[in-house]
């Protein structure tokens, strides 16, 4: 299949390349000044081989496809019994920001895909203090990369000043006892995991750590305990596409995550990580084009998990 991959890449971005549909996520400001015209694809497999297409150097903000990530790392931290106690492992057939389902039923977050889980799962990353938790997150993160993580200032402070409804989502986490401490740091280091830039090679890599039982190709880094490595997958599989990952499963059949910024991971297990990015987005805030070249790798290079 190796052999296949580029061939298979190039035509399906030559295939998709004039498609202009959907745009960039407005409500972050900073996020708006995204060029629509972008567009790549990178496939790494666990051997650590890089097949590329497209402008895979352009850098973005991870924006939700951080979100994963965090939650590895809050469970190697904290334990499962601890997170699970906080944050469900439910789909919630909502927009990836909803309050509805935290106001109305459980009054914890359905799961660690969505804003209000993402929020808690930040707020529980240990540290001496607000620097030291940040440190510590982008040395975890760095460890999927073969590059040192920083974080685009400009969209941290973009979404900081714009964060309306995430702000409420936190206030009514802390009101129902799911988080405590200070508020701000925990939004702050929320906004600054969503604001951590990298480009589609990089974050191709990170899935085929995940892809590779939690060890980088590239540096053979343990990134992730092997443990927890499933506990991830399931729940992208389950929700790593919001309100559309019924859909996503049945269509391409891939563990998955979305950001808003345009950027859409997925991951086979035992075989390969893929990245796209196309910060044209739809209504349910995931790249127009990331879902169409999902669909058409996954059908034609066999690659859901229900078709081997
Ligand atoms: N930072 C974004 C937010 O909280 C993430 C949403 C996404 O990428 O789906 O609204």
């Amino acid at each position: 299949m190796r052999n296949q991959i580029q061939s298979k890449i190039d035509d399906i971005y030559l295939r998709h390349l004039n498609n202009t549909a959907g745009s960039p996520a407005s409500y972050i400001p900073e996020l708006a000044k995204a060029d629509p015209r972008s567009f790549a694809i990178v496939v790494t497999t666990i051997g650590g081989e890089v097949f590329s297409v497209g402008d895979s150097e352009v850098l973005f903000s991870m924006q939700s496809t951080s979100k994963p990530f965090t939650y590895g790392m809050a469970l190697q931290d904290l334990g499962r019994v601890f997170i699970m106690s906080k944050v469900g492992v439910e789909p919630t057939g909502e927009a990836f920001n909803s309050i509805v389902e935290l106001e109305k039923n459980t009054h914890k977050p359905y799961n660690p895909m969505i804003n209000s889980g993402a929020i808690a799962i930040s707020s529980f990353i240990k540290g001496s203090s607000f620097e030291d938790r940040l440190k510590n997150m982008i040395e975890f993160f760095s460890l999927f990369t073969e590059k040192k993580i920083h974080v685009d200032e400009k969209v941290f402070e973009s979404e900081k000043n714009t964060a309306h409804r995430n702000r409420s989502i936190a206030h009514l986490l802390r009101h129902f006892g799911v988080i405590d401490g200070n508020i701000e740091d925990s939004l702050d280091l929320y906004f600054k995991q969503c604001s951590f830039s990298l480009n589609t090679i990089d974050l191709s890599l990170m899935a085929a750590t995940l892809a590779n039982n939690g060890v980088n190709p590239k540096t053979n880094n343990k990134a992730l305990n092997q443990e927890y490595v499933g506990d991830i997958l399931s729940l992208m599989f389950t929700c790593g596409m919001y309100d559309t990952s019924g859909k996503w499963a049945y269509s391409v059949g891939i563990p998955a995550k979305s950001g808003v910024s345009g950027a859409i991971f997925g991951v086979v297990p035992g075989e390969l990580g893929i990245a796209v990015y196309s910060p044209s987005i739809n209504e349910h805030g995931h790249s127009v084009r990331g879902i169409k070249v999902f669909q058409d790798l996954s059908r034609e290079l066999n690659l859901s998990i229900f078709r081997k």
